[in-house]
Parts: structure tokens; C-alpha cells; sequence
């Protein structure tokens, strides 16, 4: 029979309103209650629960590493996993997740609600149920369909280090833009085979040390250069997301060129992702952008903004020398961006 592990961390699947009618996180007993289904699958079923249980906008990189050491101890023992989870950041925990699980070859899915599993309405027993069914899907010859860090949301399957979360109230709360679903549920699950990873030989790795000294500049027309500076020197930074505009592009005054200079100078990494939901940066294709390429300012490529930030803190965490450093940032690690963009 196949065995499944279900990861309980938090998050509006499981809440409950209180007396003041604010949504607070309740334990799993508040979800098996209500899907007796859970009874007719026919998997053998564990819960390890969070305790506390969380909201997600609560969690940090020690929370990763929580999740990544209870797949690591329970590797062997299941087929696969199912992280119960918050929307708010599964795209942030799905990403560094992807990072930290080296040469995995088991699914591990991610799936929560936009309404708790208790409510008429709710998204949350489909998302649940179906989240199980992909975790023990299996090839004929008994290797797993999707031996990959993923979301389930809405019916659809998403490589969890492509994917963000794009809207705060609808049921379909996922995508992932630069990349294709992994599956899709209709009457039948439907997988897309050749975009999943397939896993090699190798063992599981579980990396956990993450280094969060990293910080995002955003820019927008108008910024100042107080604000872009307090920015770059803030004590103890390692590296920077450069939130541009198009494909990599910002503007070319002589102040802000001079600050990011001086950053790089300083030792500090810049790594450039767009503010455009789809598509690339391409460092050099505008002038806007031909100077950042020349001073050192490396190239995201078509990463989400939570892949970026996983990364950097994964990649931060793992000590290398600079040259190193860079080419691994830019480099296609866990399939989080398109080999061939600039
Ligand atoms: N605030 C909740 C959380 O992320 C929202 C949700 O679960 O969808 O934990």
C-alpha cells in the first residue's frame, strides 16, 4: 500500500473563526473531522503536525529548514509527501524547499486553501484529496509521476519553485507563468510528463544551512538616491534583488550607476529579475541595461522573485568562493529558469 506522509504546518485550511471572528489556526483533528473521505483512500496515511501551528506569513527560513529535516528523517519511510500549508508563502517555502532537497526522487507536494476546510464552500478537500492522489501516482514500473517540489491550487499542478501566488481572494490562487503545469485535474489527472524532472541516481541531500542576509531593491521612476543607498548599505548585506523594469532594465542616471558600482565594489552580489510577471531579463539588449552587464550585475534569468530570494539565501548558506558563487546563481539549478535565456 502505498504510504504517505502529511506535513501539517498551518494556514487557512485548518483555521477556525474565533469569538471575534478573526481566522486562527486550529489542529488536524479540525481537518480529518471534516473529509471522512480521507477513510476510503486507499493509502496508509501519517500526520505530523506543527506545534504551534502557523500562518504562513509567520514563517522564515528556520521554518524551511523544520519541513526539509522532517522529509529528511522520514525519507524512507513514505512514497511521498503532502506539506499542508498557507498560501501567503507556499511559493516562498515550495522554492527554498527545491534548493534544500538535492537529487529528490519522491514527490513532495504543497497544497492549503483559500477557505477553510470547514466552510460549505470550501477549496479545501479537493486541493487535499487531489494533493494525495498526485503524491502517490505512479509510473507502471513503480517510480513516482512527479518526483518534484510542487503546489497543488485549483485543479492545477505547478513546479513549486516557477510558481507565485497571484491572487489573495479567488480559488485559483497559482500560476506560474514562465513555466508550463505540471498536471491538471479534470475528470481525469492529466500529466504533463515531459516538463517534470526526472530524478537521477544519486541520494538525497538535505541541505539546511540558508543565509538570509539578502535584501530586495524595488525600483520604480522617481527613486530617490537617499533611498536606493540606505538601501545598498545596509549593514551586513550579501546580495541584492534588483527589481527591474522589462528585461532587465533601469534608468542610467549617473548616481544610481555610481551606487551600484560602489556596491559591487564592496563585495555585495546584485542579481537582476524583472518586475514583469512573464518573460526574461536579457542583460545588454537595451542600453538601459548594457551598463548593468558591464559592472557585474548578474542576470535572473526568468526566475520568480520567490525562487530568487530561495536561492540566493541557499546558495548564501553554502559558503562558496565568489566566481563560483556567481556562476551557480545564474545556472539552472532545480529547473527554477530557462536554460538558453540571456
Ligand atoms: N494567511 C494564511 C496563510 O498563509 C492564508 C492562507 O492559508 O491561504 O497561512
Amino acid at each position: 500500500m502505498t504510504k504517505l506522509l502529511i506535513i501539517y504546518t498551518g494556514g487557512t485550511i485548518g483555521m477556525v473563526q474565533d469569538a471575534s471572528g478573526i481566522l486562527v489556526p486550529f489542529d488536524f483533528e479540525n481537518i480529518t473531522q471534516n473529509v471522512p473521505e480521507l477513510k476510503r483512500l486507499d493509502y496508509q496515511l501519517q500526520v505530523i503536525s506543527f506545534d504551534p501551528i502557523m500562518d504562513s506569513s509567520n514563517m522564515s527560513p528556520d521554518t524551511w529548514v523544520k519541513i526539509a529535516e522532517m522529509i529528511r528523517d522520514e525519507y524512507a519511510h513514505y512514497d511521498g509527501f503532502v506539506v499542508l500549508h498557507g498560501s501567503d508563502t507556499m511559493a516562498y517555502t515550495a522554492s527554498a524547499l527545491s534548493f534544500m532537497l538535492e537529487n529528490l526522487a519522491k514527490p513532495v507536494v504543497l497544497t492549503g486553501s483559500q477557505l477553510p476546510i470547514g466552510e460549505i464552500r470550501t477549496d479545501a478537500k479537493e486541493n487535499l484529496i487531489t494533493a494525495l492522489e498526485i503524491a502517490a501516482s505512479r509510473h507502471a514500473d513503480g517510480s513516482p509521476v512527479v518526483p518534484e517540489v510542487c503546489i497543488y491550487f485549483d485543479y492545477r499542478l505547478f513546479r513549486g519553485n516557477r510558481s507565485r501566488k497571484y491572487h489573495s481572494n479567488k480559488f485559483e490562487a497559482f500560476d506560474s507563468p514562465n513555466y508550463p503545469p505540471l498536471a491538471e485535474a479534470g475528470v481525469h489527472l492529466k500529466f504533463n510528463s515531459e516538463d517534470i524532472c526526472q530524478p537521477g541516481k544519486a541520494s538525497l541531500v538535505v541541505h539546511t544551512r540558508l543565509d538570509a542576509r539578502i535584501a530586495s531593491l524595488k525600483i520604480f521612476p522617481g527613486i530617490t538616491e537617499h533611498t536606493v543607498r540606505a538601501i545598498l548599505q545596509s549593514p551586513g548585506l550579501k546580495a541584492i534583488i534588483l527589481e527591474s523594469f522589462g528585461t532587465g532594465n533601469t534608468c542610467t542616471e549617473g548616481w544610481f550607476v555610481q551606487a551600484l558600482k560602489e556596491a559591487i565594489g564592496r563585495g555585495l552580489v546584485i542579481l537582476d529579475i524583472s518586475q514583469c510577471v512573464g518573460g526574461s531579463v536579457e542583460l545588454g539588449r537595451y542600453e538601459t541595461s548594457r551598463h548593468l552587464k558591464e559592472m557585474g550585475v548578474l542576470s535572473g534569468h526568468d526566475m520568480t522573485f520567490e525562487a530568487a530570494v530561495t536561492k540566493l539565501m541557499f546558495l548564501l548558506g553554502q559558503e562558496y568562493g565568489r566566481p563560483e558563487l556567481e556562476r551557480m546563481i545564474e545556472f539552472n539549478l532545480r529547473g527554477e529558469l530557462s536554460a538558453g535565456t540571456n
